[in-house]
């Protein structure tokens, strides 16, 4: 007898229903595949749902936090500051506009950025003259940064809020949802599979900002508008659009905004399950030599990763003996995240291992579990006794 292979279990995976199907497919018999009114419904469904004022889809993340950069102005000669713990979109928006780039390294309990860094790093850097334009706070593994505090320090020094949400739709910070209070200029959520919700490829960013928002819906589609207020001189005709600023084409089609509605009815449920697979492993993991995820008073987790750490007080097995111990498992653990500043293409730039310690140190123990809405309470008993057998051995 061949023994049955064990299903693998990954770290992240989406859920898709009839209804999610049966979206898609209405779009694809309809008049329009992009530019139609699937986008502005799934915009409205995430402004709603948040409270933000104005929402923009884009075709994904990345290329959100490029737009968001751009709106914001930034540009040669410019810096953006963000956490060495994230994953490489976050910074490199900003070598896009042709700006440097800086990080802030992170609070050795939350992984996020930490405030009492940022608050020493931008007082040296106003008397250096050296202040950044943009700061990139980005909600690790779905739990806010300490965002009153960011953003008073921001406030202080004359410096713009872009959240980097890719984790965090649904989070909470104190009470209110993220996108929905004004702590940011913006705030970026990415529709990737891996994360809370899916449009396949897409993003989206959300603002208070009227300004920001009608800058933002021209540089999505190749800086043009159709909109008298904004053109240059008296329109050629009823047929006229005018190309005003440099912009792109970041639009999302229609297919991936009507998945993204019809995700958006599961978000309560999505972020209800993550939340108690959160608490399971809590309890579960209690006795094990791992660190679960510290979380700040302030918030509420969406938990699209739950990241753990080897406690290397109390075991010698490694990262590695781990993470592969796991995938002899059938268990597909992950790795958020390699910093930023040692990534080959950075240390091009003269960032060096050493230059945000806290970052480094989290990094060298850290493993995410797997963690989504469709993991069963055995599958996730099965990561447990593995996790066992494997730091108990
Ligand atoms: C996933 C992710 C991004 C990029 O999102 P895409 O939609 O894949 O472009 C950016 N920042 C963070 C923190 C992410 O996790």
């Amino acid at each position: 007898m061949t023994a049955v292979p064990l299903p693998a279990i990954p770290y992240g995976r989406q859920t898709i229903d009839e209804a999610d199907i049966a979206a898609v497919i209405d779009v694809l018999r309809s008049d329009f595949l992009t530019q139609g009114p699937a986008i502005a419904r799934f915009e409205e469904s995430v402004a709603r749902f948040t409270g933000a004022k104005h929402a923009i889809a884009v075709s994904n993340a990345t290329a959100a936090l490029h737009l968001g950069a751009l709106a914001l102005g930034l540009g040669p000669g410019d810096s953006l500051w963000t956490s060495p713990n994230t994953f490489v979109a976050s910074a490199n928006c900003a070598l896009y506009c042709g700006a440097r780039v800086d990080f802030v390294d992170i609070d050795p309990l939350t992984y996020n950025m930490s405030v009492s860094a940022l608050a020493a790093k931008l007082e040296s850097a106003a008397q250096e003259g050296n202040l950044p334009k943009v700061l990139v706070p980005v909600h690790f593994s779905g739990q806010p940064c300490e965002m009153d505090q960011i953003a008073a320090l921001c406030s202080k020094y004359g410096v713009r809020v872009m959240e980097d949400a890719s984790h965090a739709i649904g989070a909470e910070y104190r009470g209110s949802k993220i996108g929905g209070r004004t702590h940011a200029d913006l705030c970026i959520f990415s529709f990737h599979p891996v994360k809370i919700l899916t449009t396949g490829e897409g993003g989206m960013l959300l603002t208070h900002d009227t300004e920001l928002y009608e800058k933002l819906i021209r540089l999505r589609s190749h800086g043009s508008t159709r909109d008298a207020r904004f053109m240059k001189g008296s329109a050629d005709g009823p047929w006229s659009y005018q190309q005003i600023d440099l912009g792109y084409n970041y639009r999302m089609t229609d297919l991936q905004a009507a998945l993204g509605t019809s995700q958006m009815e599961k978000l309560p449920a999505f972020l209800a399950r993550r939340r108690e697979l959160a608490a399971r492993y809590d309890r579960l993991l209690s006795s094990l030599p791992l660190i679960t995820p510290a979380q700040h008073p302030d918030t509420l987790s969406s938990w699209h990763l739950y990241a753990v750490r080897l406690d290397t007080k109390r075991t010698s097995i490694t990262r590695l003996a781990l993470y592969e111990g796991l995938r002899q498992r059938q268990i597909f653990p992950q790795v958020h995240y390699i910093p930023v500043h040692t990534q080959p293409w950075y240390q091009g730039l003269g960032f060096r291992p050493g230059d945000f310690p806290e970052s480094e140190h989290y990094y060298a123990g850290a493993l995410s579990l797997p963690m989504y809405y469709s993991l069963t309470d055995a599958d996730q008993d099965r990561v447990v006794a593995a996790l066992t057998e494997i730091l108990e051995s």
